[in-house]
């Protein structure tokens, strides 16, 4: 089954994520081509209705979210994973821009307080779309147990610790979820400390990227 984005690079900031996605051929680049889909998105984060939205159509979302690239639908929703996390403190925004050689590739700058966090959320959200707009008819993804699972994995990233001596089987996707990311979290470090400008472009294939937090929970 095709792939509705590919995740073409991600750009790790000081506190700011830029992930260049590809809207693959054949698929809908505006909302307003599946509306159907849209919904099934809205329906999985009915709460990306109500966030702030300037220059488009209004100030909130929903004025646009019938006709807004795919992009801006995937940001809303990786914003609104992060915002559910309770992880991602005040800073969580987002802003989606056409890059202008191509009308299917667009730039998601997304608050990066935790590049996991980030990262796991843009994933899931990929993730999520991939459904409502590909494979509708396969169950839909759990987005509380996919806010759960990147809760957990990111706390245990912060060393805040998961309880001890539980390996049940609900929590072993999440610790193959903690392994990916984990692996990113590699490649992103040593851009920690770089000033937020700097020209750095870290290539993360983008089978890394995909699947992420939801994955373990479509069964
Ligand atoms: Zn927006």
């Amino acid at each position: 089954m095709a792939d509705l984005f590919n995740i073409m690079k991600i750009h790790v900031g000081e506190d700011k994520l830029r992930a260049r996605v590809l809207v693959n051929p054949g698929m809908p680049v505006r909302t307003s081509e599946d509306i159907e889909a849209t919904a099934r998105v809205y329906y999985l984060a009915p709460a990306i209705a109500q966030h702030a939205c300037y220059g488009d159509a209004g100030e909130k979302f929903q004025d646009c979210m019938g006709d807004t690239e795919l992009a801006h639908l995937l940001e809303h929703l990786t914003v609104e994973i992060m915002n559910q996390t309770g992880l991602a403190g005040d800073i969580s925004f987002g802003r989606t821009r056409g890059v202008a050689e191509d009308p299917r590739l667009f730039d998601i700058e997304l608050g990066c307080p935790d590049d996991a966090l980030t990262i796991g959320a843009l994933s899931s959200a990929a993730f999520m779309m991939q459904w409502a707009f590909v494979n509708p008819d396969a169950p839909a993804p759990d987005f509380e147990g996919t806010v759960a699972a990147l809760t957990q994995l990111v706390s245990s990233l912060r060393g805040e610790g998961t309880p001890e001596g539980d390996e049940t089987a609900a929590e072993e996707p999440a610790e193959d979820v903690a392994e990916d990311v984990a692996a990113d979290e590699e490649v992103a470090e040593p851009l920690a400390d770089e000033a937020e400008d700097a020209p750095h472009t870290e290539d993360i294939a983008s089978g890394a990227v995909f699947g992420g937090a939801a994955a373990a929970h479509v069964e």
